[in-house]
């Protein structure tokens, strides 16, 4: 059988950028729409009509089984959480979850968001945190790949990360991917340490880098819509997700504007466009 490599050409790198790009305006899209009062359905809308305005599809729709642009994951809900009538009330932690299909090349990103609620500032401020832990733990593993030499060293940087911020649960059932011509590829990106070193970080990898947090329990369980991950202890979750290209001269974050300039500097990493 043949195996395509998880290595991908220059060329195959450069066509990663748009999709990278729609993918972002997908989840800024989604991240506008959200107020209390409003339904997950409207908010999945608004994804979906920037991923079609800029001549894109929804890969999430390419998934089987599934018909939404995102997923998107309320409160104790982690990661797939299925868009609907639900009406997002002051306070509430929203992970947003978006892709896009451009010209045969996938984008794959999250982000998570807090509805303001000024009567309750210690329920905000726990659940921003819980954000700021899970986006720092992802920024981490995306600088870990600018000197990684193999997967693991992502991992490890994820899980440090997260454990010198407090307690908090990692997802271990779901992890990040490579990503190109499909959403899903080969190889599997661990949010945390593994015996094995994992494949050799080298020009060509291009990784979706997505730690899935919780502010209790690691344990989760499908809710009866066979999609929604939630926790098992009703802890809030938060997810945050990034497709990056390792290339000759860097790394390149393509689900960002800024290529991950911002987020990246923390860690003394400077991004580098794809040549
Ligand atoms: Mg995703
Ligand atoms: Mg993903």
């Amino acid at each position: 059988m043949f195996r395509r490599s998880i290595y991908k050409t220059p060329a195959q790198l450069r066509a990663m950028v748009e999709p990278g790009l729609i993918t972002a305006a997908s989840v800024d899209a989604a991240g506008a729409a959200i107020a209390a009062g409003v339904t997950t359905a409207a908010v999945d809308e608004a994804a979906s009509s920037a991923v079609l305005a800029r001549g894109a599809e929804s890969n999430f729709k390419l998934v089987r089984g599934y018909h939404h642009t995102t997923c998107i994951s309320v409160n104790e809900q982690v990661v797939h959480g299925i868009p609907g009538s639900r009406v997002l009330e002051p306070g509430d932690i929203v992970s947003v979850d978006s892709g896009a299909q451009y010209q045969g090349w996938n984008g794959d990103s999250a982000r998570t968001f807090i509805v303001p609620d000024p009567s309750r500032p210690d329920l905000v401020a726990a659940r921003s945190e819980l954000s700021r832990v899970t986006e720092g733990s992802m920024w981490a593993g995306i600088a870990a790949m600018a000197s990684a030499r193999h997967l693991g060293d992502i991992g490890a940087a994820i899980q440090d990360y997260i454990e010198a911020q407090g307690e908090y649960g990692i997802l271990r059932e779901y992890v990040g991917h490579g990503i190109g011509r499909k959403m899903h590829e080969a190889p599997s990106v661990f949010n945390y340490r593994t015996p094995d070193l994992g494949a050799e970080v080298k020009p060509g990898l291009v990784l979706a880098i997505e730690p899935m947090v919780t502010a209790g329990s690691d344990q989760t369980f499908v809710e009866d819509d066979d999609w929604t991950v939630s926790t098992v202890d009703g802890s809030d979750g938060s997810h945050w997700e990034h497709s990056v290209a390792v290339h000759a001269d860097g790394i390149w974050v393509l689900t960002v504007a800024d290529g991950g300039a911002a987020g990246l500097a923390p860690f003394n990493v400077t991004p580098t466009p794809i040549p």
